[in-house]
């Protein structure tokens, strides 16, 4: 929500910048801190969702842990306070220089996702006299329901372990002395919303820590990823409900004594904190089509362009003129950047009220994989980062 205060103080800056509303920020991190110190679960923060300084640090005096998919974010977890021992570390493509950064700094686990991985880390961490702990990602092939740009869950998809090869699993570890299995992994997708998706990989967890145990090989740690999707259409009004999401872990999920279950959440966590903040640069009135050229483009916010991410938009220099189709002064714009790409498009057919070179334009709810997926294509400039508690 922005007030006119806020809004006038945005008028004195240079655009394009990402706007963090840290009182969101808070509010949705105490909310899921609450919502799953009820079950005594334990919640890593998804670095790779936004790893703006002052978010992480901020995230961090949470006490949530740290989920990383390279050494840079275990690095930059580690030197933003996270605890090393709530430091996860999942990705298809570890190298080995990422797995010697992450033996060093004595990491918690290491979320393994292929036979060939586990050999690795067994050798790396013997060099180093060490025992690296474990977990397996499996594939479930649990259907997310989510747009097919990210869903990871899937026999096809190219994330973990499947689990007609758990046999060779089982005997890797064997063979293994210098890991130690801790538990098993999973992560099936992104932008959840339908917690249906949630209550079947359940039930695909009770069978695989059940295949495990049968097997010799005791499962202190049950992470069942993130995922979890807010609301982009209505980016003032909810955030995530996050009471719902852990009652069916808690509901369906068999922990036994002595079990810890974790959480991977990024998303959820980060999304509505933060607006893109633009300038109405040209307007093109065409004959079929009108575009409002802003000075934010693919560079800043690629996920439209990347999987067909919806995103509202808001004319904050015209707030007070409601944007309902049909009404006067509302006009149907397409939405785009300055980059040089026909897809550099925010979004086809918005109904806005009829705008102006050098209004501002908010695309809302861009705080989780928005500022961290920026580039310098088109040697653009890095774009800026401005903080409500500074406003
Ligand atoms: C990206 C990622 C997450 C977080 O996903 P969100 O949809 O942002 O909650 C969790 N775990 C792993 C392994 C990931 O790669």
């Amino acid at each position: 929500m922005f007030t006119t205060k806020t809004i006038d103080k945005f008028n004195g800056l240079d655009t394009p910048f990402y706007y963090y509303d840290m009182e969101v920020l808070k509010n949705t991190l105490s909310a899921c801190r609450d919502a799953s110190a009820k079950h005594g679960f334990h919640v890593h923060y998804a670095m790779k969702a936004n790893f703006n300084p002052k978010v992480i640090d901020t995230i961090q005096t949470y006490g949530f842990g740290a989920d990383c998919v390279s050494g840079g974010e275990v690095k930059a977890a580690i030197e933003h306070g996270f605890d090393k021992s709530k430091v996860v570390f999942a990705g298809v493509g570890k190298s080995d220089r990422e797995i010697n950064l992450a033996l060093d700094a004595d990491i918690f686990c290491f979320n393994v996702e292929s036979i060939q991985e586990l050999f690795i880390i067994d050798g790396l961490a013997k060099a180093k006299n060490k025992k690296a702990g474990v977990a397996i990602r499996i594939n479930p092939n649990v259907d997310a329901h989510t747009h097919h740009f990210i869903t990871t869950g899937l026999d096809e998809n190219k994330f973990g372990i499947n689990t007609w090869q758990l046999n060779d699993v089982a005997s890797a570890l064997r063979k293994c002395d210098n890991l130690q299995f801790l538990g098993i992994h999973f992560h099936i997708g992104s932008q959840i919303t339908d917690l249906e998706v949630y209550k079947n990989l359940c039930t695909r967890i009770n069978e695989m820590q059940d295949w495990f145990e049968d097997r010799g090989f005791p499962v202190k740690v049950l992470n069942t990823g993130g995922g979890l999707g807010v609301d982009y259409y209505n980016p003032d009004t909810n955030i995530a409900d996050f009471e719902a999401y852990f009652q069916v872990f808690k509901n369906f999920l068999n922990v036994k004594p002595g079990q810890e279950v974790h959480f991977e959440l990024g998303r959820a966590l980060v999304a509505q904190s933060a607006s893109l903040i633009s300038r109405v640069l040209y307007v093109k009135n065409g004959q079929k089509k009108n575009f409002l050229i802003l000075d934010a483009g693919m560079t800043e916010l690629i996920r439209p362009m990347l999987y067909q991410a919806y995103h509202q938009i808001e004319n904050l220099s015209r707030k007070s003129e409601s944007p309902e189709v049909g009404k006067s002064g509302s006009l149907m714009y397409d939405v785009v950047g300055p980059i040089c790409e026909s897809t550099d498009c925010f979004r086809k057919d918005v109904t806005l009220p009829e705008s102006f070179r050098g209004d501002l334009i908010a695309v809302r709810t861009a705080g989780a994989y928005g500022e961290v997926m920026a580039s310098g294509y088109n040697l653009r400039d890095k774009v800026g980062s401005v903080y409500s508690e500074a406003v």
